[in-house]
């Protein structure tokens, strides 16, 4: 175990006191902090000393919604709603196998390091016959990378002939679906503080998967222990849809299957009634917000103030890379600052609430806040050393308003669990040059057979 001493930094702690310093320091004993502080740090035998001048420490960025393997189809359905993108590219992704797969992983992972975000979430729900071992491809880009992974296991059994929207040779049986959740749970479900990798249950979406695999999956997350995570009410055609086959609206179906909870997280949570956003913050149940994505297919936007008003934790994610082709979680603080101004005013959601959503918000979706989501004394060292004294920065005296204002800062340095992933704006774990051969082979194998 070695130790390293990060010093003459700003630090947001986005602790439950809003502790900050202007000029800091931040120390790291292993895998863990163990100290932070204004002004210089106790004298000590350091094993490495970072001068941070110039740079604000924060809490690395928490994703809480991604499809990994969309980073194999980006750029295509480009002006279409969500069904019509959907429909465009079920085909496509119906050809996916683990080694595109791995490939579209470790270039989504890479990116998110690079923006600064320490631990992701990834909803995987596409498993065609005879594609491989798609979770072990995930877990493994996760290691090759050494981000935190919280992999859901995503499953459809809904296809078209059951009045489903995917094509019927993309969904499983739901008893298959349900028992690969469970092999999921018990290979790879890691239940210790520090776990790398961790699994949940994440059921598609309503139009995509049936009553009994929602009700099913919940029975099982919970027997488990795991999270919940389902898609929920993105966009008006999926309520339209709700209504005329359920009766109700998406969220009161979610609440009708035992589906709200402190255990759930949701992504998107776009079209909410008064009534369903107070049982959201009564039940304590996540949303994931992501903005870009919604922008990108014009779904709508998020009622995000509302939510935190009513006491549900909001985190962010960029979704998959089909509908944000950038991928970066940085920006993601940035978008959600404009929506939810866009939506209610100037003081709809302020700069460092952004940044709440971004740590904090997303360690509470996935359980996690008791480890992650701020800098403190015992917690994991996952943290981000932003670099705000180039062009793009320099001069604006507040460290976060340069954070979240201003475009995505390069990173001096990303720690996972005290572990070096990014240095002076480079990848450290693996070679980004090569990453991006093998997304361009993976995606050419998985569009090229169009
Ligand atoms: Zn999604």
């Amino acid at each position: 175990m070695s130790t390293l001493l990060i010093e003459n930094a700003a630090v947001c702690a986005v602790d439950a006191d809003g502790t900050e310093f202007r000029n800091g320091h931040v120390i790291v004993d292993g895998d863990r902090i163990t100290g932070l502080g204004e002004g210089r740090a106790p004298e000590g035998d350091y094993d490495h000393r970072m001068d941070a001048s110039g740079c604000l420490v924060t809490p690395g960025l928490v994703n809480t919604h991604h499809h990994l393997y969309q980073w194999a189809t980006r750029g295509l359905s480009v002006d279409s709603t969500l069904f019509e993108w959907l429909t465009e590219l079920y085909p496509i992704w119906g050809r996916l196998d683990a080694g595109v797969t791995h490939a579209a992983a470790t270039a989504g992972l890479a990116r998110l390091a690079l923006t600064g975000c320490t631990t992701v979430a990834d909803h995987h729900y596409v498993f065609p016959a005879d594609a491989g071992d798609q979770l072990d491809a995930l877990v493994s880009a996760t290691g090759r990378i050494g981000v935190r992974a919280q992999i859901v296991r995503g499953s459809m059994d809904r296809g078209e002939s059951d009045g489903g929207l995917p094509p019927d040779n993309l969904v499983e049986d739901t008893e298959a679906a349900l028992l690969g959740t469970e092999q999921a749970i018990d290979r790879y479900h890691d239940t210790a503080a520090d776990a790398r990798v961790r699994i949940a249950v994440g059921p598609c979406s309503p139009f995509s998967v049936s009553e009994k695999l929602m009700t099913g999956a919940a029975e099982l997350a919970r027997r488990k222990g795991v999270r919940l995570h389902t898609h929920l009410a993105e966009t008006l055609d999926e309520e339209r849809q709700c209504l005329a086959e359920v009766g109700c609206t998406p969220a009161e179906y979610a609440d009708r299957l035992g589906w709200l909870g402190d255990d759930v997280w949701l992504a998107h949570t776009i079209h909410l009634a008064p009534e369903a956003i107070r049982r959201l913050g009564a039940t304590r149940t996540g949303s994931a917000h992501c903005p870009t994505s919604n922008g990108r297919i014009g779904a709508g936007i998020a009622p995000v103030r509302d939510l935190l008003d009513a006491g549900a934790p909001v985190g962010l994610g960029v979704d998959g890379a089909a509908s944000n082709e950038s991928g970066g979680l940085g920006e993601e603080l940035h978008q959600a600052m404009l929506q939810a101004r866009q939506r209610g005013g100037p003081t709809a959601l302020s700069i460092r609430e952004a940044l709440w959503m971004g740590t904090m918000g997303g360690a509470r979706c996935l359980g996690r806040q008791d480890e992650l989501g701020s800098l403190e004394p015992g917690k994991l060292a996952d943290l981000a050393v932003w670099r705000l004294d180039g062009l793009a920065h320099a001069g604006i005296t507040d460290p976060v308003a340069a954070l979240v204002l201003g475009s995505t800062p390069p990173l001096a340095r990303l720690l996972v669990g005290g572990r070096t992933v990014v240095s002076d704006g480079e990848l450290r774990t693996a070679d980004e040059n090569a990453i991006a051969g093998e997304l361009r082979a993976a995606s050419t194998k998985l569009q090229g057979k169009r």
